[in-house]
């Protein structure tokens, strides 16, 4: 079967967050990237309790003006607009809780069902766990994107690099 979108009403997004743990959890950042490579990137308020990997590894690039909730609510909708895109992300099941738990029910965005990359890996053959950046046999380099130019964890470069391998895995020019 060929592969071909459904829709190209689509916008690639990742978040950064406090923990693994979604009953704890709560969004540090969001990148969000739509298909002609228009960005927003947001850092928000937050004073609670981090995860060890988080404090060391999130924390230190986390350098943007805070915003609160409430105005991250209203920038994503108006930068999302009222197209109701599909949003991709790569761990979609953290990314999507995230992404949606500052808005009320039903108020976000985007279309309600999310579209998961690491299932189009999945179903190409390619091991969706080799996602370090730089790593010469991940699938970043097998779909022949340079990833040293990203950084890792950053919630906008995660979203931009996702942007570009969705791209790339359908042939399409970046
Ligand atoms: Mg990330």
């Amino acid at each position: 079967m060929k592969i071909m979108p459904f829709s190209d009403n689509v916008i690639f997004f990742d978040t950064e967050f406090s923990t693994l743990n979604p009953y704890e959890g709560e969004i540090l950042s969001v990148g969000l990237v739509k298909m002609g490579g228009q960005e927003l990137y947001l850092e928000l308020e937050y004073e609670g309790a981090v995860s060890d990997w988080v404090k060391e590894n999130i924390l230190p690039t986390l350098t943007a003006e805070k915003v609160s909730r409430t105005e991250a609510v209203r920038l994503i909708k108006e930068f999302v607009g009222d197209s109701r895109p599909y949003a991709v992300s790569y761990v979609n099941q953290f990314d999507t809780i995230y992404v949606y738990k500052p808005f009320s029910i039903d108020d976000h965005p985007f279309f309600w069902i999310p579209i998961d990359f690491a299932s189009f890996l999945f179903m190409a053959g390619i091991d969706p766990t080799t996602h370090l950046y730089g790593e010469k046999t991940g699938f970043f380099s097998k779909l022949g994107i340079d990833s040293k130019k990203y950084h890792q964890h950053h919630a906008l470069d995660d979203a931009r690099i996702l942007r570009e391998a969705y791209l790339k895995f359908l042939n399409q020019p970046t």
